[in-house]
């Protein structure tokens, strides 16, 4: 049986082509463009799903961002340095002055915020905005290659247009712009899955950061250990996110999908396959709510443009993604390479040692998460016979 499309609305544009970061830098945001490409070329992604982003007003990123930081910025785009600039992060290395570096981020925050308008209007139940995701800009700071954040203000959004949102940040770098924006508030439930703080920047998530005043208990941090594989993190999702979703039930979930926790990224120490983001994503698809997705990190290019093609083609048709894995299109089944064709990363072979270490840490985590934030709302803790459980006992 055909499982009937979702209405899931890619967000690109030729326009976005005109912008980058300088010669160089890791991040690359013609990563949108490839992942565009790619999916045409796979005759995943039909002129339909296609939709150009508007950009932001200045109104909009005044909703989060101060008039001061948003002039400094632009000044600073145009050459212009004045103290103010760099007490406000900008002119580092992580964040450096460039001509694209407002429209950029202008840019990204529009679409994202195209994003949120196709749900509002129930246009789109799912929205991918491979431009997006640059969740450490503060409300006046750049910091971590991020300008203007576009998830802080696709959350604000959607809350404002009435829905309960829920922020899953899946990144290798903690969403600490994201959490600092609703630490106080209950309105953001905002989970973020981490490689810790003490191995990599921005040395923010601790498992202790719970929100403050009446967000306390609404920022959830699960710090990852160096290493973590794709069972290890799906028994998290299972026993932690899941429980945490199904408690607040959300109206739509905004989801930062950088790809720098695969195995390999240059700049993290995570040991995610591509699998493990299919499949989280096809467990957030069965609460059946709306979805913002948008880009975040990734530095592998190939494999970060790889992975987002996969998301979306799950996003759109999880269907066709199961029918492509069974008749062996998936990288799984490919014996030579790390890839060889399709967009399935084949399963690592995960040492014993490894499994121990990242399982012992994993466990104290999710004890403290269950401790912090279970008990104060009550959410039963979870048993044992998570999917995860089940699938890795089958697993060689
Ligand atoms: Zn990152």
């Amino acid at each position: 049986m055909v499982e009937r499309a979702r209405r899931a609305a890619f967000i690109y544009s030729t326009q976005l082509e005109r912008y980058a970061y300088p010669p160089g830098f890791p991040l690359v945001v013609q990563r949108a463009k490839k992942a565009y490409d790619l999916l045409k070329s796979m005759g995943l992604l039909d002129a339909g799903s296609v939709v150009a982003p508007r950009s932001a007003s200045r109104e909009e990123l005044e909703n989060f961002h101060s008039r001061r930081y948003l002039a400094a910025l632009q000044r600073a785009a145009k050459g212009e340095m004045t103290a103010d600039a760099s007490r406000m992060g900008l002119g580092t290395p992580d964040c450096p002055i460039f001509g694209d570096m407002y429209d950029v981020s202008v840019w990204a925050c529009g679409a994202t915020l195209t994003g949120a308008a196709l749900i509002l209007s129930g246009a789109a139940e799912i929205v991918f905005n491979p431009f997006g995701g640059f969740h450490h800009a503060k409300a006046e700071k750049a910091a971590g290659f991020c300008y203007l954040n576009d998830m802080v203000l696709g959350c604000m959004a959607l809350s404002r247009g009435g829905k309960r949102v829920l922020y899953l940040d899946l990144d290798a770098h903690h969403g600490d712009g994201v959490q600092e924006a609703f630490y106080e508030k209950k309105e953001i439930l905002a989970i973020s899955l981490h490689e810790s703080g003490e191995t990599l920047f921005p040395g923010t998530g601790a498992v202790d950061e719970i929100g403050a005043g009446d967000g306390l208990g609404f920022n959830v941090n699960i710090p990852l250990p160096l290493g973590t594989y794709d069972e290890a993190y799906l028994a998290v999702f299972d026993r932690i996110v899941s429980p945490l979703i199904q408690w607040y039930a959300p109206d739509a979930i905004v989801l930062e999908l950088g790809m720098d926790a695969l195995a390999g990224d240059p700049l993290a120490h995570l040991c995610l396959t591509n699998n493990a983001y299919a499949d989280v994503i096809s467990r957030l698809l069965r609460f059946k709510r709306p979805i913002l997705a948008a880009g975040g990190g990734g530095y592998d290019i190939e494999k970060t443009v790889r992975g987002w093609a996969l998301a979306w083609r799950i996003f759109a048709c999880e269907s066709c993604d199961r029918a492509d894995a069974s008749l062996g299109m998936g990288g799984v089944m490919l014996q030579s390479g790390e890839w060889s064709g399709g967009l399935r990363d084949r399963k690592l072979s995960i040492p014993e040692r490894q499994r121990i270490s990242v399982g012992t840490a994993l466990e104290a985590t999710m004890a403290a998460v269950i401790a912090n934030v279970f008990g104060r709302h009550g959410i039963d803790s979870p048993v044992d016979g998570s999917e995860s459980a089940a699938a890795s006992d089958s697993d060689p």
